[in-house]
């Protein structure tokens, strides 16, 4: 699925995001940045070890939830990774919508100062971090759209990697596009 918004083209594509070739992927990371199972594990084997040199480098502490960091790709098409640890689900009285908020926030806005012009999300949380599919999809399509009024970025894509999970997203997007 594609719409255009304003002057930024939005995909939803399913598939393997360590494919994309926009000019930074995001990261659904850990706190500790020194990878993890998941799309971490996936984008660290197709990145290469420059990935978690730098991370380890540049970030000795990590990164807070929702906050974001910047890496190069590595062996990756994309230029830039942004690594962003979304909230563990806990039943949803813990700040989590708010922190999945800031997780997409902050990796906008770390592209903007990258000046990436094009950027691709999985879909953060939703695996082993168990937060519930249908209401990450919304903060995230939201979020996303909320931002781009502000942002030089001009294509967005969200990579699902089942095509349960896309179609969640489809209804979505066409639920906030109406
Ligand atoms: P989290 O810990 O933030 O929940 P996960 O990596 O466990 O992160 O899962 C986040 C989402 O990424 C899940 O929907 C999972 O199916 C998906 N995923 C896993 N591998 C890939 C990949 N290579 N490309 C895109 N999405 C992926």
């Amino acid at each position: 699925m594609e719409v255009t918004i304003k002057d930024t083209k939005i995909c939803l594509i399913q598939g393997d995001i360590t494919l994309e070739e926009t000019d930074a992927i995001v990261n659904a990371a850990n706190t500790s940045l020194r990878g993890g199972g998941g799309v971490d594990g996936a984008i660290h084997r197709a990145g290469g070890p420059t990935i978690l040199e730098e991370c380890i480098e540049k970030y000795p502490n990590g990164c807070k939830t929702g906050e974001a960091k910047v890496t190069h790709g590595g062996l990756l098409k994309a230029m830039w990774i942004i690594h962003t640890p979304g909230p563990i689900w806990r039943g949803g009285g813990q700040n989590e919508p708010e922190l999945l908020k800031n997780s997409y926030r902050n990796s906008f806005q770390q592209a903007e100062i990258i000046g990436a012009t094009s950027i691709s999300f999985p879909s953060i949380s939703t695996g082993v971090y168990g937060f519930p599919i249908q209401k990450a999809a919304l903060i995230a399509v939201e979020t996303v759209l909320n931002c781009l009024p502000s942002n030089s970025i001009r294509e967005v894509h969200f990579v699902l990697f089942s095509n349960r999970d896309y179609q969640i997203y489809e209804k979505t997007l066409t639920k906030l596009m109406s």
